[in-house]
């Protein structure tokens, strides 16, 4: 994919701010500069979270295909995101460390590690920056003393509050009636604030409540607000102005109206990010996948459900990334027998080689092109892939030639999976596929001291087990 050709379909994306599709053109030629709202990792992320994640990649592998150089941002929120977005719940991160009798790091440790490795099985590129909340605490002061001595911040009992009203825009990103909202309610939780939609920069520690994660600042003792960690490490790392931020619908309304007010505030400038991209909700029974509702699937169970994971990717390639998308066990398995036919047809022209004939093989590029160009249309590269893979007028060798170009965006691994019955033509045994399938469990429950013990079974066996990003793999030797 990466062409020189000076007819390159200009890439368009969805800006939520101007809410019209605009063609991308970043601020240093040549470089895109992207941030990503991470996980709070107070809990497992599930495979909604893991939408936003694969919607990025997406994003960001279709600028590499286009020979951008890409830094890609993604923040772990591992402190200040409370249960209520209204400033009054208390903090997540605290309070499953308080239910599990462990420390926030701990858990924070645990759910991160979760997180990169199930990106990772589904393909995802590693950020080029991972930050962490807890780690860019004095950027975050940083950030709210720009704020104070510009006048947007005032001070009550519960901590410092940025003053919304001062701020003319502030409803402007969302579409937001300040007026009509039902938040006489959410002042009321935080006695003092002057607008329901202010918010905390810095929460001091209550009153005799120790917390584990608290620091010092010139405001008094307590910890930053959940929007100050992104505005402050996206500056950071990205400068005062970049190309794009992404995240999830439900962050336009709060959190990134938020990080709009202090960036905008705190550097004078406008529009701070240049495109903002949203992806919508992966549903459970109609409803938003949700944590905090215990509605959740994990890319562990898809994985004890017998499916590989990048079966996930092609399920979330299916559907373009701002339309909802419902998750259910039959979409999984469809989306399975789609993913094993693709690889299956892959594998028969892997490696072919001999003449290509650019004519017949440009209008495809250009199609599959043209289908990411318009707002990363997935379902339709996906069904380009499919002509591809399908066609009786190219030769496998113009077929694998496109089908490895497509792949370094799908990222469906074209290049190495098997197809099924060729795993099952393979060896096989029910008793050593069971116990292979036990330790694949045990690692995604993170019980490494049985999937080792299993391992070790099989290893004197002399069977050896291969981790591959579609699962594992066995062989004797
Ligand atoms: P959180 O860990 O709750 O901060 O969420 C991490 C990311 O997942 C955010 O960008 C959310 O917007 C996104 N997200 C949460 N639930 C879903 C869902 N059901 N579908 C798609 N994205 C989601
Ligand atoms: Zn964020």
């Amino acid at each position: 994919m990466r062409e020189s050709n000076d007819d390159a379909v200009p890439l368009e994306f969805y800006d939520t701010r101007t809410r019209t599709q605009r063609v991308f053109e970043p601020l240093e030629a040549g470089h895109a500069r992207v941030y990503t709202c991470g996980p709070t990792v107070y809990a497992p992320q599930h495979i909604g979270n893991l939408r936003s994640q694969l919607f990025a990649d997406l994003l960001v592998r279709t600028l590499l295909s286009r020979g951008y150089q890409v830094t890609h941002v993604v923040n772990i929120t591992d402190v200040g995101h409370l249960t209520d977005d209204a400033d009054a719940g208390e903090d997540k991160m605290e309070r499953a460390a308080a239910h599990a009798g462990r420390t926030a790091a701990e858990i924070a440790a645990e759910y991160t590690a979760q997180w990169v490795r199930d990106r990772e099985l589904v393909g995802c590129r590693p950020p080029d920056v991972l930050c962490r909340a807890t780690e860019h605490i004095q950027d975050q002061i940083d950030l709210i003393q720009r704020l104070e001595e510009r006048g947007f911040t005032y001070r009550i009992d519960d901590g410092l509050y940025f003053a919304t009203a001062r701020f003319p825009r502030y409803a402007e990103f969302a579409g937001l009636d300040l007026n009509a909202q039902t938040s006489a309610a959410r002042m009321a939780d935080v006695p003092g604030k002057q607008h329901p939609a202010d918010f905390a920069l810095w929460k001091f520690a209550a009153p005799g409540v120790r917390r584990q994660q608290e620091w010092d600042s010139p405001w008094g003792r307590g910890f930053p607000g959940w929007h100050v960690e992104c505005s402050a490490m996206s500056i950071r790392y990205l400068g005062p102005t970049f190309d794009i931020h992404t995240g999830g619908v439900d962050h336009v309304r709060v959190h990134h109206t938020n990080e709009i007010a202090q960036s905008e505030c705190a550097y004078e400038m406008h529009p701070w990010v240049q495109t903002w991209m949203h992806n919508e909700f992966l549903n459970l029974a109609g409803q938003k996948m949700a944590k905090s509702e215990g509605r959740v699937a994990l890319l562990e169970d898809l994985i004890a459900d017998g499916h590989v994971p990048l079966v996930y990717r092609y399920f979330f390639l299916q559907a373009h990334y701002r339309q909802q998308q419902a998750f259910t066990p039959e979409a999984m398995d469809a989306a399975r027998t789609g993913y094993d036919r693709l690889v299956r047809v892959a594998s028969e022209v892997r490696g072919a080689s001999g003449k290509t004939r650019r004519s017949v093989m440009a209008p495809l590029r250009r199609r599959f092109q043209q289908a990411l160009a318009d707002d990363l249309n997935a379902p339709r590269a996906l069904a380009v892939a499919w002509e591809v893979a399908r066609s009786g007028e190219l030769e496998p060798v113009e077929r694998w030639t496109l089908l490895r170009e497509f792949d370094t965006v799908l990222q469906l691994d074209l290049e190495h999976a098997l197809p099924k019955s060729e795993q099952a033509a393979g060896e096989s045994d029910p008793r050593i596929d069971a116990l292979v399938a036990e330790r694949e469990r045990a690692r995604a429950e993170r019980d490494f001291a049985n999937a080792d013990r299993i391992r070790d079974e099989l290893a004197a066996e002399g069977v050896t087990i291969e981790d591959t990003p579609e699962g594992a793999r066995w062989r004797r030797e």
